[in-house]
């Protein structure tokens, strides 16, 4: 275990063992469809949709969009902005956005607001792991991996200043870190 973890919440085989199960669940239930259009949110959930995309049967385009929050007080009325946006037009087609975590889900509600507009076809949301005792609890997550407790996790594509993206488990950073 690195250093700067204070414990590991999931480890590496929990990980992916859920991504298997999720990327089934995803393959039944989008069984009928021509297409699904994959909207992976950068940097965090690069991992996570790696793991996932390798596991569908079902045809499918991946695509990126990065999002960045303002500060604290712009994040309260839930300000996002967008940095880098689809490059495919998402018209008439069955989004499944992949997310790497839900805090506040505050970021998640702003991209689903915009995909609303440019009339998708459907809309559902796979996120890898969802802070428990939040009032994200009241979004409605298609897909889920693991509620987790309120703290600050890094690996599997999350990051503390870009450093530990890379760790190969869900770890809970030492408050040392950051304080
Ligand atoms: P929300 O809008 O749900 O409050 O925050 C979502 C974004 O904040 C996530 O996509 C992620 O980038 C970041 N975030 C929230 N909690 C954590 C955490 O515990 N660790 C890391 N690395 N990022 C987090």
């Amino acid at each position: 275990m690195h250093k700067d973890i204070e414990k590991i919440l999931v480890d590496e085989q929990s990980v992916l063992e859920r991504t298997k199960e999720l990327a089934n669940q995803i393959n039944s239930d989008y069984a009928h469809v021509d297409n699904i259009m994959i909207v992976s949110i950068l940097k965090g959930a690069f991992m996570f949709t790696s793991d996932l995309v390798k596991r569908l049967n079902v045809p499918h385009i991946v695509d990126f969009m990065a999002l960045s929050t303002y500060g604290a007080e712009s994040k309260a009325s839930g300000e996002v902005r967008v940095i880098m946006d689809l490059r495919h037009p998402v018209q008439n087609q069955h989004v499944l956005i992949v997310e790497d975590i839900l805090d506040t889900g505050l970021t998640l509600q702003f991209l689903e607001r915009i995909l609303q507009t440019r009339n998708v076809a459907s809309l559902k949301k796979c996120v890898l792991a969802q802070k428990e005792g939040k009032e994200n609890n009241l979004i409605n997550i298609d897909y889920l991996g693991f509620t987790i407790p309120d703290v600050w996790v890094v690996g599997c594509g999350l990051d503390y200043a870009d450093k530990h993206r890379t760790l190969p488990y869900i770890g809970e950073l030492k408050p040392s870190v950051y304080l």
